[in-house]
């Protein structure tokens, strides 16, 4: 049948993102997942899931939305594709940079500007050479180590990964881009367990600050974090973290920087992740939920102190195929139209974000779980070995999370298993039927995980 054919075709000749390839080639294959609607996925089996996990954070608005594909449609037939490098534009992605730029402008005036690529890792490589060529003109190219923090994830090329703080992947295809440190992440559970969290914040902060003494002020063009670190295993840092870490970042002058390829686009309950903490950054990097990922589009979003930098410059030599491209930005602006008649903003912060918190507290009474933590629509359960404590199972450290995962898509929920927790980021458009359905699907995947990690 259709699907024996295509996963013998998967094994024979497709090399999936980040995957062990003996271990796809014991299982048989991958998952061919056919078709989606809302919030639920289908396989070639006819196995339907609950998305947990918006795709890959990124299915904002949810599936089978019909008119994002009318106007993909309508944009290929008067103008597929154009680029940007001839001093040439296309309406849709002037349309969507103004757009953006209304969105960015709450509480943050001067943020204005809007670069397009098509990834996340694209956007961040943008951000890398733009930091780096501001401080040049600006007459201090000494000034071009970044700083960024342990697990963070900012994306899968050269320069993306190195940004990143994954040491798993540091070790793959290096080396690394020089001059980016790494510092401590505001991971209160594995780092500051029953600590005080503005305590524990501050310690944090201060970290960042020594790096920047050691490494010298004058040598460090910016510090980069994504609001809620995501595939870190959504860090939630203290509400005192940010505005500690802008202020840091203007004591010394340095650029701030906050990628918000997961955070964009309502995932806190704002459009970006910065607005709910109160900070001001002079750079951010949006991908995901700007097209909720119907086609590949990502932005880089740049004050206007730092264009009227690079205007002293000449040009600057940076730039894709697709930037600015006419289809996916007429995806993405009415998929940002579909956010604000849909109000999906204000609906994660009031309503479903709320509701969620709500319904992972029936977690956190759980025999294996050690902390229920969410904001917004993103979550986590972390899964220790003895309740009241952060101990994990030992021999299977890092390996919690997988099991549990692997039940629960068995269970019918798709979610992803990071180390020792499970994490979740559904549509923006999920009902509290299914909030629930999610979180019961969680606690009867842990009892039946439990036996086995207590073997
Ligand atoms: N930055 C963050 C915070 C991400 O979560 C991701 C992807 O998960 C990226 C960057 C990279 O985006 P992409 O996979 O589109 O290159």
């Amino acid at each position: 049948n259709e699907s024996t054919e295509l996963k013998a075709l998967d094994l024979a000749h497709h090399l999936p993102a980040q995957a062990d390839y003996q271990l796809l080639e014991d299982l048989g294959g991958s998952r061919i997942i056919t078709h989606a609607e809302g919030c639920v996925i289908t396989d070639i089996d006819g196995k339907s899931l609950l998305d947990g996990m918006a795709g890959l954070w990124c299915v904002n608005v949810g599936y089978g939305r019909t008119e994002l594909a009318e106007v993909a449609y309508q944009q290929m037939l008067e103008l597929p594709y154009y680029n940007t490098f001839f001093k040439t534009a296309t309406e849709p992605a002037i349309r969507l940079a103004a757009k953006i730029a209304d969105k960015m402008s709450e509480g943050n005036p001067d943020l204005k500007h809007v670069f397009f690529n098509s990834s996340g890792s694209e956007a961040n490589d943008t951000v890398l050479r733009l930091v780096r060529h501001y401080w040049t003109l600006k007459g201090e190219p000494e000034r071009n180590v970044i700083i960024s923090r342990r697990n963070a994830y900012h994306g899968s090329t050269v320069a993306g990964m190195s940004l990143g703080g994954m040491s798993f992947m540091h070790t793959q295809g290096g080396p690394l881009v020089p001059g980016i440190e790494h510092v401590r992440q505001p991971y209160m559970f594995n780092e500051g367990f029953g600590e005080d969290p503005i305590a524990f914040a501050d310690a944090c902060v201060k970290d960042i600050e020594d790096r920047i003494l050691s490494v010298g002020p004058d040598k460090i063009a910016a510090f980069i974090g994504e609001p809620v670190q995501g595939a870190g295993g959504v860090i939630i840092p203290p509400e005192t973290y940010w505005p500690k870490v802008e202020a840091l970042c203007r004591k010394y002058g340095i650029l701030l920087i906050c990628d918000e390829v997961i955070c964009g686009f309502g995932r806190l309950g704002q459009w970006f992740g910065h607005q709910h903490y109160g900070v001001k950054p002079d750079i951010i990097a949006m991908a995901k939920g700007l097209s909720s990922g119907y086609l590949p589009i990502s932005a880089v979003g740049v004050s206007g102190a730092i264009v009227e930098v690079l205007k002293t410059g000449g040009d600057f030599v940076h730039g894709y195929t697709y930037s600015g491209h006419p289809t996916a930005a007429a995806v993405a602006l009415r998929n940002i139209e579909i956010m604000e008649r849909e109000d999906l903003i204000a609906r994660t912060r009031e309503v479903t974000g709320p509701y969620l918190a709500q319904a992972l507290q029936r977690l956190a009474a759980h025999p294996l779980v050690g902390e229920v933590r969410s904001l917004g629509l993103i979550g986590a359960v972390e899964i220790v070995a003895e309740k009241g404590t952060n101990t994990r199972f030992k021999g299977t450290e890092g390996t919690a999370g997988p099991l549990v995962r692997d039940i629960c898509i068995k269970n019918g929920l798709m979610v992803r298993g990071i180390r020792d927790s499970i994490v979740m980021c559904p549509p923006l458009i999920i009902s509290e039927a299914e909030i629930d359905q999610l979180v019961s699907t969680i606690e009867a995947s842990l009892n039946e995980a439990e036996p086995q990690l207590r073997a």
